[in-house]
C-alpha cells in the first residue's frame, strides 16, 4: 500500500467528484438560502435513501463530522428503503406534498449509497463497534450475488422480502451491463442511482397538483460511507431548484 496517498485520494480514485458531506451539506444551504432566498426553516426534507443505519445515523454518539443533512431542514419524511429505492411510490409523494409547511418548500434527497473502507475498497466498510468489515450497500451486494448466482436468475415473488424482490427487479434490465462492469457493485450503485433518479423524477410529476409550495429542491448522487474518522463524502449527479409551479 502506498502510505503518501490520502484517504481522499483513495475515494476520488473510484468518484473523481467527491466532495465531503460537510462541503455538500454548506453548498446546499448556500443554494438554496443565497441562491433562491428560501427560508431554511420552512424547507421539509424528504429522501430515498438507503434504510442502513449508516446512512440515516444520528445521536449523541455520532462524531460532528458524521452530521447529515437531516439536521438542517424539517422532516425528514422517508421514502426509501433497501438501497434507496423510492418503495413508498406515488402515495409516498402525493403525501410529501400536503406535508410541505405554509409558503414553504421541499428539498427532495435521494441517491444510493456505496462504502469505502480504509484501504479504498469499494463495497466495504468497518462499522462502529465491529473487528471486520460489511458490505455496504449490502442490498445492492446480496442482489449482486443473486444475479452472479446464475445466468437464469429472476427474483421471485415474496411478500415477507418485497423490498429486495422490487430493487432486483428494477435492476434486471442492467444485469448484463453489471456483471461484465470491471466493478459489478460500482456498476450496480450507478444502475441504482439512475433507477431511483427516473422513479423521483416520474412520482413527482404524476403528483404535481399537490405540490402547492414555493420551490421544490431536487439533489441525488452516490453517498459514500467511510469509517468513523472520516467524513463521508458525495458523488452529486443532479442539483435542481425550480418553481412548483414549473413542474
Ligand atoms: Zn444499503
Amino acid at each position: 500500500m502506498n502510505e503518501t496517498v490520502s484517504f481522499e485520494d483513495r475515494v476520488r480514485q473510484h468518484y473523481p467528484k467527491a466532495v465531503t458531506m460537510s462541503t455538500f451539506r454548506e453548498k446546499i444551504r448556500d443554494v438554496l438560502a443565497n441562491g433562491h432566498s428560501i427560508d431554511l426553516a420552512k424547507v421539509l426534507l424528504a429522501t430515498s435513501l438507503c434504510a442502513d443505519d449508516i446512512v440515516a445515523v444520528r445521536g449523541p454518539e455520532v462524531p460532528s463530522h458524521k452530521t447529515k443533512l437531516k439536521h438542517d431542514f424539517l422532516g425528514p419524511f422517508s421514502m426509501g428503503g433497501l438501497a434507496g429505492l423510492p418503495y413508498s411510490g406515488l402515495t409516498g409523494m402525493s403525501t410529501i406534498g400536503h406535508h410541505i409547511p405554509e409558503k414553504g418548500s421541499v428539498l427532495i434527497a435521494y441517491g444510493p449509497h456505496i462504502g469505502i473502507s480504509d484501504q479504498g475498497e469499494p463495497g466495504k466498510l468497518l462499522r462502529p463497534g465491529q473487528r471486520c468489515e460489511s458490505s455496504a450497500c449490502g442490498a445492492l451486494t446480496l442482489a449482486l450475488k443473486h444475479f452472479q448466482s446464475s445466468p437464469g436468475y429472476q427474483p421471485a415473488y415474496d411478500d415477507d422480502d418485497t423490498e429486495l424482490m422490487t430493487l432486483e427487479r428494477r435492476l434486471l434490465p442492467f444485469r448484463g451491463h453489471i456483471l461484465t462492469a470491471d466493478n459489478p457493485l460500482k456498476a450496480a450503485t450507478d444502475c441504482a442511482y439512475n433507477i431511483i433518479h427516473g422513479l423521483i423524477g416520474r412520482y413527482l410529476r404524476s403528483q404535481k397538483k399537490v405540490f402547492e409550495c414555493e420551490y421544490i429542491a431536487l439533489v441525488g448522487g452516490i453517498i459514500i460511507n467511510t469509517g468513523y474518522q472520516h467524513d463521508d463524502y458525495i458523488d452529486l449527479r443532479h442539483l435542481s431548484v425550480r418553481r412548483a409551479q414549473e413542474l
